[in-house]
C-alpha cells in the first residue's frame, strides 16, 4: 500500500475533523469530493463519479462542482438533511511554499443557510437547541439570517407533560435543524422529534452544560458581564440551551455574529397553546392536503407588503395572545386604520418600497453583503420619515406607541447617500461603488486613470491621421494590455515607431513606447482605485455594522405595522368586524362565516351561523347532520374565528362576542401514523387521550367524529363516554363542539348537564337532498350517507344495492328493539366487533346492577333498605 500524496493527506486530515459533514474541497476553479462524500455526493447530486490518483493502490472516487455554481449543489444537499463544510484555499497560491494552506470557512448546515435561494423570505429559518432533564426543558431558537434569537423554558419533572410542551412548541416553531442534549439523543424522544418534524437531530457536546461553561459561552457572545440584562440569570434550562446554540453556531460559522445581539424570553403560558393536530387541523398556515400556504388561515390573513411584516403576521398567528389587554391593543389598531383607510393605503404603499432589512443586517453582520444591499437599506430608510409620521397622526395607542419608537436612521441614511452611487455593481471588488466626492484620494485616482483613457482616445485620432489608417483602432485585453491595431491590408502603412506584439488572422497588434507609459499609468490608477474602493466599502460596512441594533429595532415595528396593517386591510374588504374580548367563558357569534371557505367557494354562498357556548347550560354542542352538510366547517369556523380573535384580528361574522380560551383542541378525521407504528384507530385514541388529559375548563374542543375506526358499538361506547367526561364541570368543563353519525348521542341532550343538540338542515327533493347548511337546535334523523355516495358517481347498481341492505338493516334494528337509551349489553352485540377486553360502558354498568343485586341479604333486610336498594339500582339504569 502507497503512501497518501501530501495533498490528499491534507484532505484526510481536514475530513477526519469533519466527520459529520459533506467535505467541499477547493482545488482551483472546483469544489472536490472524495471516497464517501464522493459516492453519496455523485448519486445526490446526479453528477459523474470520477477517480484521482491519492497515493494508494486504487484511486480515490473522486466528483466535483464548479464554485462559482456551488450554492445550488449545496442548497440541494441541505435539502436532503445534509451539512457541507466548505474548505477553502487560505493562503495565495503564488506565497505559498509546497501545498496551499487550506481550512474550513463555514460549515451549512439546514438551520444555518443564508443563501437567500435555498430561504423562503417569508418564513423563518429556525435552528433550535433543546436541553430536556428530569426536572425541566429549556428550548432556543435562532434564525440566524435575522438574528432573532427566542428561549423558553419549564420546570417540571413529569416526563410526559416536558413532551407535550416540547412537541406543541416543536409544531410552532418548525426547525430546519434541531441540536438536543444527551438525554434526549439517546432516548426515543429523537426519533419522534425527527419522524414528526422531519428534521435533522445532531448531539450537542455535554461540556457546553456545564454551568461555568455555559454562562462563559452566552456572555462572551454578548459581551456582557452578567445574563441579568436578558432575565435569564436563574434559569438553568434557558441558558443550557442558548449556550449550546451559541457553541454550534461558532463551530459551524466561524466568524462571531453580531447581529445575535439580543434574547428574547418568553413564557410558553403567556401564549395559546396549539398541539400540532390543531395546528394541522385547522390548517393555520397551510393545508393539509398539499402544504401550501394556499387555502389556509395565513393565506387570508396575510396582505403584508415586505417579508418581514409576512413572517411577523404568521408569527402572530402561530402564537395567539392570552391577554385581554394585548389584544384590544391590537384590535384597536385595526379599527382606527379601518376607520382611516386613506392612511391604511397609504402604509401598504409605502411598506411596498421596504426591502427585507432583517435579512440584509444578517448580510452586514455576516459581511456578506454588497453594495446594492446598502442602496436597498437606504431606500427602506427613506421612507420612514413619512410612516412616523402618519402612523403618530392616527388614535391608537398601539399605532402611536409604534410610530414613537420609529428611528430615523438618519446617520445611516446619510452615510449610504454620500458614500455609494444609486445603482452599484452586484460585485465589490471590481470598483464602480462609492460616489465621488466621498473620499479624495479615490476621486485623485479616478481622475488619472480617466484623463489616461481620455489621452487614448486622443491618441487614436492622432495616430489615424499620422498613419493615414482609417481602421487604426487603440485596443485593450487582459493579457497584453493597450495596443495599436492594423489589419493586415494596411501593414505597409505602419510607422517604425510600432513595435509588433500580437498576430492575429486579420490584423496585427503593436505598442508604443508611450503607449505602454500610459498604461502603466491607467492600469496602476485603477487598480489602486479598485483596492480603495473596496476598502472604503468595508469602512461603511463597518460603521453600519455598528449600527444594526438600532435598525433592527426599527425593522421589528417595520413589520409589526405591516402585520396590523394588513389585519385592518383584511377585515375591511371582507367585512370583518371587531369583537368582544371576554374572559367570563362565554363564546356568542352572530352570523360567523369561515374565512377561507368562504374565499373559495365558487358558485354557492356562504351560509352564516350562530354559535353560543358558555360554562353552564351551553358547554357541549353535538352536531348531527348529513355527510357534507357542513359540519367539519361550522366547528372548525368557530375555533378559527376564536384564535383570530385571540391574535387580535376582527372576524368573519356580524357579532362576537369571544371568551378568551387557553387552548384550542382538535380532534379531526383519520389518520394512520404508520411511521410510528399506530393505526388509525390508536392515532385517534392517542389524539383523544391528549385532549381527556391536558384540556382545562377555559379550552375549546372540536371533536369532528370519535369512534369511527372500531366497531360500531365500541365507538358508540367511547364518544358516550368521552363526553360525559368533558362536560363534567368536575373532570373538564371544556366549551366542546361535537360532530357525530351516531344519532343515539343526541339522546343525551337532558340527561347530561349543558349538553345541547343542534343539526344542520337539509331539505329532500324526491331522491335528491338539498343542503341549506344552516344550523339549528334539534338533532338529525339521519345521515343520507347513501344520497351522498350517489352525488359522488358511486355507481347507480352500488347505491340502489345499498338502498335495499339499509332497508333490511332498519328492519332488523325494529324487531330487535336496538334502543340505545333503554339498551343492555348483550351477547348478540359482541359479535358486532366488541371485544372482552375493550372499554364497553353497557357491560361495566350491567355488571355493577348485577353486583348490588347478588349482595341483597333478603332475610335480613330492612323496609327502608330495601327502597334504598331499589332506588340505587333505579339509578343505575338510567345511567346507561
Ligand atoms: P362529513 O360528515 O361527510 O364529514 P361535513 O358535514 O363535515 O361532512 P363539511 O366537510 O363541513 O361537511 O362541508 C362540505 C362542503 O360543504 C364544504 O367543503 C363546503 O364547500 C360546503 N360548505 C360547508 N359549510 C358551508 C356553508 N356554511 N355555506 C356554504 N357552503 C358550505
Amino acid at each position: 500500500m502507497g503512501k497518501l500524496t501530501p495533498m490528499m493527506e491534507q484532505y484526510m486530515k481536514i475530513k477526519n475533523e469533519n466527520k459529520g459533514s459533506i467535505l467541499f474541497f477547493r482545488l482551483g476553479d472546483f469544489y472536490e469530493m472524495f471516497f464517501d462524500d464522493a459516492l453519496i455526493a455523485s448519486k445526490e447530486l446526479e453528477i459523474t463519479l470520477t477517480g484521482r490518483e491519492c497515493g494508494l493502490k486504487e484511486k480515490a472516487p473522486m466528483c466535483g462542482v464548479p464554485y462559482h455554481s456551488a450554492d445550488g449543489y449545496i442548497g440541494k444537499l441541505i435539502s436532503k438533511g445534509y451539512k457541507v463544510a466548505i474548505c477553502e484555499q487560505v493562503e495565495d497560491p503564488q506565497l505559498s511554499k509546497g501545498i496551499v494552506k487550506r481550512d474550513i470557512i463555514r460549515i451549512v448546515t439546514p438551520g444555518t443557510v443564508i443563501d437567500s435561494k435555498m430561504l423562503d423570505e417569508k418564513r423563518n429559518n429556525y435552528l433550535v437547541s433543546i436541553y430536556l432533564n428530569d426536572k425541566g426543558i429549556g428550548i432556543s431558537y435562532v434564525d440566524i439570517t435575522t438574528g432573532e434569537l427566542y428561549t423558553t423554558e419549564k420546570n417540571e419533572k413529569d416526563i410526559n407533560k416536558l413532551i407535550n410542551t416540547l412537541m406543541d412548541e416543536l409544531a410552532k416553531i418548525k426547525p430546519k435543524e434541531i441540536i438536543v442534549n444527551k438525554d434526549i439523543y439517546d432516548s426515543k424522544i429523537r426519533k419522534t422529534i425527527e419522524n414528526r418534524f422531519n428534521s435533522t437531530v445532531n448531539k450537542s457536546p455535554e461540556w457546553v452544560f456545564n454551568t461555568n461553561e455555559s454562562e462563559k459561552i452566552i456572555k462572551n457572545h454578548f459581551n456582557v458581564l452578567n445574563l441579568k440584562g436578558y432575565g435569564i440569570e436563574k434559569l438553568d434550562f434557558s441558558i443550557n440551551s442558548i449556550s449550546a446554540l451559541l457553541e454550534y453556531l461558532e463551530e459551524t460559522q466561524k466568524i462571531s455574529l453580531a447581529h445575535i445581539n439580543n434574547i428574547s424570553k418568553y413564557n410558553i403560558d403567556n401564549y395559546m397553546i396549539l398541539d400540532i393536530n390543531t395546528r394541522t387541523n385547522l390548517e393555520i398556515t397551510e393545508t393539509i392536503r398539499d402544504k401550501t400556504k394556499k387555502g389556509s388561515l395565513l393565506w387570508v390573513l396575510d396582505k403584508t407588503s415586505t417579508a418581514m411584516g409576512a413572517r411577523m403576521i404568521k408569527k402572530w398567528i402561530e402564537e395567539p395572545l392570552l391577554d385581554k389587554k394585548l389584544i384590544n391593543e391590537r384590535l384597536n389598531g385595526v379599527e382606527v386604520l379601518i376607520d382611516n383607510i386613506v392612511i391604511m393605503d397609504d402604509i401598504k404603499e409605502i411598506l411596498k418600497e421596504v426591502y427585507d432589512i432583517e435579512r440584509l443586517v444578517g448580510k452586514i453582520s455576516y459581511g456578506n453583503c454588497n453594495a446594492r444591499d446598502l442602496i436597498a437599506l437606504k431606500n427602506s430608510i427613506k421612507i420612514l420619515p413619512e410612516l412616523k409620521e402618519i402612523l403618530g397622526e392616527l388614535n391608537s395607542f398601539y399605532l402611536k406607541k409604534l410610530s414613537k419608537n420609529i428611528d430615523l436612521l438618519i446617520d445611516v441614511h446619510e452615510l449610504i447617500e454620500n458614500s455609494i452611487i444609486n445603482d452599484p455593481p452586484i460585485t465589490i471588488k471590481e470598483g464602480g461603488i462609492i460616489k465621488q466626492g466621498y473620499n479624495k484620494d479615490l476621486d485623485e485616482l479616478i481622475t488619472a486613470s480617466k484623463e489616461g483613457k481620455q489621452w487614448l482616445s486622443k491618441l487614436e485620432n492622432s495616430e489615424k491621421n499620422r498613419t493615414s489608417i482609417k481602421s487604426l483602432k487603440v485596443g485593450f485585453n487582459k493579457v497584453f494590455g493597450y495596443y495599436i491595431e492594423i489589419t493586415k491590408s494596411n501593414l505597409d502603412l505602419v510607422p517604425d515607431d510600432y513595435i509588433r506584439k500580437q498576430t492575429l488572422s486579420n490584423s496585427e497588434r503593436y505598442i508604443t513606447p508611450e503607449l505602454k507609459e500610459m498604461e502603466s499609468k491607467i492600469l496602476g490608477a485603477e487598480d489602486k482605485s479598485t483596492i480603495l474602493e473596496y476598502k472604503i466599502f468595508n469602512e461603511i460596512r463597518n460603521e453600519i455594522r455598528n449600527e444594526i441594533e438600532r435598525i433592527q429595532n426599527t425593522a421589528k415595528i417595520i413589520s409589526n405595522i405591516d402585520a396590523i396593517n394588513s389585519l385592518a386591510q383584511v377585515a375591511y374588504k371582507n367585512n370583518y368586524i371587531k369583537p368582544n374580548i371576554n374572559n367570563n367563558g362565554l363564546i356568542d357569534i352572530k352570523n360567523g362565516r369561515h374565512p377561507v371557505v368562504e374565499k373559495v367557494l365558487d358558485e354557492e354562498m356562504f351560509i352564516p351561523n350562530n354559535t353560543i357556548l358558555d360554562t353552564e347550560n351551553n358547554r357541549l354542542n353535538i352536531i348531527t347532520g348529513p355527510n357534507m352538510a357542513g359540519k367539519s366547517t361550522y366547528m372548525r369556523q368557530v375555533a378559527i374565528i376564536n384564535l383570530m380573535a385571540q391574535i387580535g384580528s376582527f372576524v368573519p361574522a356580524e357579532y362576537a362576542n369571544i371568551s378568551l380560551v387557553d387552548r384550542i383542541f382538535t380532534r379531526v378525521g383519520a389518520s394512520d401514523d404508520l411511521s410510528q407504528g399506530q393505526s388509525t384507530f390508536m392515532v385517534e385514541m392517542n389524539e383523544v387521550a391528549n385532549i381527556l388529559n391536558n384540556s382545562t375548563s377555559n379550552s375549546l374542543i372540536i371533536l369532528d367524529e370519535i369512534g369511527r375506526g372500531t366497531s360500531t358499538y365500541d365507538g358508540l361506547s367511547i364518544a358516550w363516554a368521552v363526553i360525559e367526561y368533558i362536560s363534567d364541570k368536575n373532570k373538564i368543563g371544556a366549551k366542546t363542539l361535537f360532530s357525530t353519525h351516531y344519532h343515539e348521542l343526541t339522546e343525551l341532550e337532558g340527561v347530561i348537564n349543558g349538553l345541547k343538540n343542534y343539526k344542520i338542515t337539509v331539505k329532500e327533493d324526491g331522491d335528491d337532498i338539498i343542503f341549506l347548511r344552516k344550523v339549528v337546535r334539534g338533532e338529525a334523523d339521519k345521515s343520507y350517507g347513501i344520497e351522498v355516495a350517489n352525488l359522488a358517481g358511486v355507481p347507480s347498481e352500488v347505491i340502489s344495492r345499498a338502498k335495499t341492505i339499509l332497508s333490511e338493516l332498519e328492519m332488523k334494528d325494529i324487531n330487535n328493539d336496538i334502543d340505545f337509551k333503554n339498551r343492555t349489553y348483550n351477547k348478540d352485540e359482541e359479535i358486532l366487533g366488541a371485544k372482552d377486553d375493550q372499554i364497553n360502558i353497557f357491560s361495566y354498568k350491567k355488571d355493577e346492577i348485577v353486583k348490588i343485586i347478588q349482595e341483597i341479604d333478603l332475610i335480613n333486610i330492612t323496609p327502608l333498605e330495601s327502597m334504598n336498594i331499589l332506588n340505587k339500582l333505579i339509578k343505575k339504569t338510567k345511567e346507561i
